[in-house]
Parts: structure tokens; C-alpha cells; sequence
């Protein structure tokens, strides 16, 4: 039976609704015919509320995942001009409309920052934010960070190992800038959100993910300056793929306990001092004097050195200040060792096993808000191998 019903507000704002109830309309008195009208009215609105109730049940029913952006190529527009332009959170979910139908996603805008301009004071506080977040909301799977590109490992080590709950954390980005062609920060940032949400990423710590490929925030390392597939682990490899039908693992990390930060406040000076053919000792003193609590020196092959940064490294340690000695070669280790030189207790440099010096220094930086005992300090490190 054919119905039609207008609603019709006059000018003193009552609502009015007029119908045509074919088959009766011109037999059934105006009261029935207002009465009808009002039971369509009802009916509607009843529909509505059930159309969004199952909606909001779907919602509901959506894995969650919070996403925190802090800026990058991926939030980039113009980027190879001198007339950058930025995008914010809203505007990268907007380039990925599928992600709302496998997440409810809900988001922060931590920074908005090319990652040269991340400092350690950032990554103390967006480890927190991300705590905060886990603890204060049960429900989240995981959590997406999207950063930029160039100093991403750090800052996905440093969330490594402070960031105790479980569920994961997913650093993202882009080679790409936004407003690009063949851009690959949208898929990237989809499949960060698979990941977040999948089970079998719980307890595997901070991962990146970039072209389609998963890793360790421990193994990761930026290894290419534009090409999309710049990100690899040249030691211990991928952990695992985002495929079109599931995310694939092929091992776990290897996580030692995690570092409490709930304490600290700001955290302790590490430099970094890069060996070459004749390099003297001037950087090392001068990071000494600059007040380097450690330093980390970028060796070349198996942590060797040139005679007068050697002498510089020993003016170093007799002066306290903790050497931990990794490798430019890119892959490899540098074997612990104890932290005091064997039958004495003088201290001795560390190893940084197979850690890149960037990471070497994230870890020595937290050691260092531990203990500044160089024995400690080599167990700490030989623990994160
Ligand atoms: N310069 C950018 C950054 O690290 C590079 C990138 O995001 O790919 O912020």
C-alpha cells in the first residue's frame, strides 16, 4: 500500500505531518489519518535507531587502535621545494578510507616534525603518552606511530625498551612525501594498523613497518636515503611480512626487560665519535669536556681505532666516562666483553655486540639512568644481544 508522508514545521514551529495513505485516503477521517502518520513517523525513526545501533555495534565489534602521529615525509606536501607544506593525523587517515573498515581508530597529534628534529626529551615523552594510553584503555589493540623516516630506529628502539605493556607498538612512515606519485605512506599506514591489531604481534615489542616488510625496532636500520624499500635489518633480518591476506612471522625478537623511565627526567649525555684513516682523538676530548656521561665510538671493522683516539678513549675512561665500542661496517658485532679489563678492576671499553652505534647509544643512555658501573653496564648490554 502506497504511503507518502511529508513533515511540514509552519511558522509558530509546530511540526506538522501530512500523509496519503493511498488505498484510504479519501475514505479515513483526518484523525486516523493523523494517527497513521505518527505510527510511520515512530516506525522511521525506530529503523534509524536500529540502523545505527548495529553500526555502533559494528564500531564496537572493530579492533582498536590508537594512532600517534608525530610527523615525517608521510605528513610532508611539497616536500622537495623550498615551500613544505605539512598534513595532520585527520588527513592521513583520509588517505587511507579502508583502514575504518578493519580498526576503530582514534588519534593524537603528538608533533608535527621532520625526525632530525626528534630529541631525546621527545622520546621520553611520547614513550609516556604511549603508556599512559595502554594503561588507561584496556580495550586498544595496539598502538601506530607514524614518525619520519631518517632517525625512526631510535626512536623505535628507545619506545623498545621502555614501553612495557604488551600489545604492540607499530612505527610507520614514508619514503614518500603525501602529495607524491606512487606514494607509499597510505599502505604503509594500513598495514601498520593490521599489524597493531593482530594477535600474533602481541609481545614482540615496538616493530617497524615500511613496504610491506616487519622488523625489530632493535634489528632496524635506515638504509637507503629515498627508496622506498630503505629499511632493512642487515644482521638478523625482516621479522615478518604484511601480505595482501595475513601478517606473517617468521621469528620473535629477542627483548630483554624493559627499562622503567617512570623516574626520569631528562637522560644522561651520550655522543657518538666516528673513526677514519688519521682520525685523532679531538672529538672524544671534546665530548669529555662537553660533559658526555658515555660515548660510543663507531670503530671501524671490528671496533678498531686509530692510535690517538685510542689514547683518547683511555684519558676518557680514567676519567669515568663509560666507551662502548660498535662498528661503522653497517652489520656485524663487536663482542661485549665485562666493562673492567681482565684482573683488575680498571674499566675496560664495551662491546656493542650487534647493535649500530645510533642504538648502542639509546641503550647506553637508558643503562646509564641505572648504574654507571662499567660491569653493570656490560651485562646490560650483553642482556640486549
Ligand atoms: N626527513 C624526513 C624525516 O625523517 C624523512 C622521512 O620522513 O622520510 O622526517
Amino acid at each position: 500500500m502506497a504511503y507518502t508522508l511529508s513533515v511540514l514545521i509552519d511558522a509558530s514551529g509546530r511540526i506538522n505531518f501530512g500523509h496519503t495513505y493511498a488505498r484510504y485516503a479519501k475514505a479515513a477521517s483526518h484523525s486516523d489519518r493523523t494517527r497513521a502518520g505518527h505510527i510511520q513517523v515512530i516506525a522511521r525513526i525506530a529503523g534509524w535507531l536500529v540502523v545505527c545501533a548495529s553500526a555502533a555495534a559494528a564500531q564496537q565489534q572493530k579492533p582498536r587502535v590508537h594512532l600517534v602521529a608525530t610527523g615525517g615525509t608521510i605528513a610532508s606536501t611539497n616536500y622537495y621545494s623550498d615551500q613544505g607544506g605539512k598534513i595532520g593525523v585527520a588527513d592521513l587517515l583520509r588517505a587511507v578510507p579502508a583502514i575504518d573498515s578493519i580498526a576503530s581508530i582514534s588519534t593524537e597529534q603528538f608533533a608535527n616534525l621532520a625526525s632530525s628534529m626528534i630529541t631525546p626529551s621527545h622520546w621520553l615523552a611520547l614513550s609516556r603518552t604511549i603508556a599512559d594510553t595502554l594503561r588507561a584503555r584496556p580495550e586498544l589493540a595496539g598502538v601506530v606511530v607514524t614518525h619520519g623516516t631518517d632517525t625512526m630506529e631510535e626512536t623505535a628502539y628507545f619506545l623498545d625498551l621502555t614501553v612495557q605493556d604488551a600489545r604492540p607498538v607499530v612505527v610507520t612512515g614514508a619514503m614518500r612525501p603525501a602529495d607524491g606519485i606512487g606514494i607509499d605512506g597510505p599502505a604503509n599506514l594500513y598495514n601498520a594498523v593490521r599489524l597493531a591489531r593482530d594477535s600474533g604481534a602481541v609481545g614482540r615489542g615496538t616493530m617497524v613497518l615500511l613496504n610491506d616488510e616487519i622488523f625489530a625496532a632493535r634489528d632496524v636500520m635506515k638504509s637507503n636515503t629515498v627508496r622506498p624499500d630503505a629499511f632493512a635489518a642487515p644482521y638478523r633480518g625482516a621479522l615478518g611480512v604484511a601480505d595482501p591476506e595475513r601478517i606473517v612471522f617468521h621469528r620473535t625478537p629477542v627483548r630483554a626487560p624493559r627499562f622503567d623511565i617512570g623516574a626520569v627526567r631528562e637522560l644522561p649525555r651520550v655522543d657518538i665519535a666516528y673513526v677514519y684513516s688519521g682520525a685523532d682523538g679531538s672529538a672524544v676530548d671534546a665530548f669529555v669536556a662537553a660533559g658526555a656521561k658515555g660515548i660510543v665510538v663507531a670503530g671501524v671493522g671490528r671496533g678498531g681505532m686509530t692510535g690517538p683516539m685510542r689514547e683518547a678513549v683511555s684519558r676518557a675512561l680514567n676519567k669515568g666516562v663509560i666507551m662502548v665500542i660498535g662498528s661503522r661496517a653497517g652489520s656485524g658485532s663487536v663482542p661485549v666483553g665485562a666493562g673492567v679489563r681482565r684482573g683488575s678492576d680498571a674499566p675496560a671499553t664495551i662491546g656493542a655486540g650487534d647493535l649500530p652505534v645510533q642504538k648502542a647509544r639509546v641503550l647506553l643512555m637508558l643503562a646509564l639512568t641505572r648504574t654507571s658501573d662499567p660491569r653493570e653496564i656490560a651485562r646490560i648490554f650483553a642482556a640486549h644481544q
